[in-house]
């Protein structure tokens, strides 16, 4: 359209980032959160588990999704190096939601949910568990983020 500005339709703009090993979920919770749509097929290429991602996509970020996949344990074991990575390319203030995805997948559980409740208090993450498939907290997870940095955004204008 011509003339259209984005930045003329909101009041705040946040850059989030979605982090975590391949195959966890990423991208179904983020087309589960902006289209409410799944892919059962979408192939992620699993066996590159962690790889380290340019500074560029961490610029700026304000809050961060860290996912693992409560099914593989490798997953969670990763959480630590993608969290010191975020930390050193981020803000301090950074909000980080430590999100254990596939939670459907009940009988296939690796990952206790007081392990990571333990590990995100420890780190001072918030922290839930959810699943792109059935939508179980996809929204919440995402929503609460953002308004834990409105919080400090705005507390900081004031
Ligand atoms: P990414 O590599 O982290 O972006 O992961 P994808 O979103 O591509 O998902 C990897 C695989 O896991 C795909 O086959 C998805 O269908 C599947 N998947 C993603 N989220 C869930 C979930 O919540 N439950 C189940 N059962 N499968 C999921």
């Amino acid at each position: 359209m011509a003339g259209y500005r984005p930045e003329d339709d909101y009041d705040y703009l946040f850059k989030l980032v979605l982090i975590g090993d391949s195959g966890v979920g990423k991208s179904n919770l983020l087309s589960r959160f902006t289209k409410n749509e799944f892919n059962l097929e979408s192939k992620s290429t699993i066996g590159v588990e962690y790889r380290a991602i340019t500074s560029a996509y961490y610029r700026g970020a304000v809050g961060a999704l860290l996912v693992y996949d409560v099914t593989r344990h490798s997953t969670f074991e990763n959480v630590a190096r993608w969290l010191k990575e975020l930390r050193d390319h981020t803000d301090p203030n950074i909000v980080v939601m430590l999100i254990g995805n596939k939670s459907d997948l009940r009988h296939l559980v690796a990952v206790q949910t007081e392990d990571a409740k333990a590990f995100s208090e420890r780190e001072s993450l918030y922290f839930m568990e959810t699943s792109a498939l059935t939508a179980t907290n996809v929204e919440s997870a995402f929503t609460e983020v953002l308004s834990q940095i409105y919080k400090i955004v705005s507390k900081r204008a004031v």
